[in-house]
């Protein structure tokens, strides 16, 4: 089965109104001549509107970082899917490990989370992953089937179906470590399998499942050439408009 990889850049908590201009043409110019790969940028809350407006005349998409589960009411400083969708969101970003291991987010937080999302026309990408205790432990694939089956709990597979899912272990996310194309590559077959017996086959098989962990220019093509892997979420290497463009010009081996 065909996947259209999807290749979505986590700016996280950086950026100003100075910095964007360049970066989102930079990555514009880079990314013009790459075919076959969905391309997004999830930049902080603050710039969503003009970055959506300097992604203007390109098919690169927009998302955002996270969003609440309510769809309104008194919760300060959060913000809604339907929001997002207003602003021109594609996609929203949620149980990114720095939310769940810095901010408390649960599976069952995320699973009405990802409710929001879908409910709003948003495509939730879906982050799992296991931390370098858990690993060393030999839990790993239990981690994900966890994360899976509670974030994904009462869903039917239309809905799955309308996920991405990113696939990314904590100790190689901003720390330069990668998963070897192997690591990754056994989670993400593992991952497969858990979702077909959460959704079903078909479902299993169409289901874009990104790599995240400090991809770079230089370790895409070996990740990627991987037959379970379809695309990437990437953090730092995003913030810089050559290296995120190489990035999404991967070339499988
Ligand atoms: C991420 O934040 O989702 C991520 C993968 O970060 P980095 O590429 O910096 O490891």
């Amino acid at each position: 089965m065909a996947r259209t990889p999807v290749v979505v850049g986590n700016w996280k908590m950086h950026g100003s109104l100075r910095d964007i201009g360049p970066l989102v043409t930079g990555v514009k110019r880079g990314c013009a001549e790459a075919e076959g790969v969905e391309v997004g940028v999830c930049p902080p809350f603050p710039y969503l509107a003009d970055v959506r407006d300097l992604l203007e005349g390109s098919a690169i998409r927009l998302g955002a970082q996270s969003c609440h589960a309510e769809p309104k009411g008194a919760f300060t400083g959060e913000v809604s899917a339907a929001m997002l969708k207003d602003l021109g969101c594609d996609y929203v970003i949620l149980g990114h490990s720095e939310r769940r291991h810095g901010l408390g987010e649960t599976d069952a937080v995320v699973n009405r989370k990802l409710k929001a999302a879908l409910g709003a026309g948003l495509t939730p990408i879906l982050c799992i992953g296991e931390l370098l205790a858990e690993r060393e432990a030999g839990q790993t694939l239990a981690v994900v089937e966890r994360q899976l089956s509670g974030s994904l709990q009462g869903f039917p597979p239309d809905d799955v179906a309308r996920m991405i899912l990113a696939y990314e272990p904590v100790w190689a996310i901003g720390t330069g470590k990668t998963a070897t194309p192997a690591q990754a590559q056994e989670v993400h077959a593992a991952v497969r399998k858990i979702v077909e017996r959460l959704a079903g086959r078909a479902v299993a098989q169409a289901i874009r499942i990104q790599y995240g962990g400090s991809v770079k220019a230089d370790n895409v093509d070996e990740l990627m050439s991987q037959p379970d892997l379809d695309g990437a979420l990437v953090g730092g290497a995003s913030l810089d408009p050559d290296g995120f463009s190489r990035i999404v010009r991967f070339k499988r081996k």
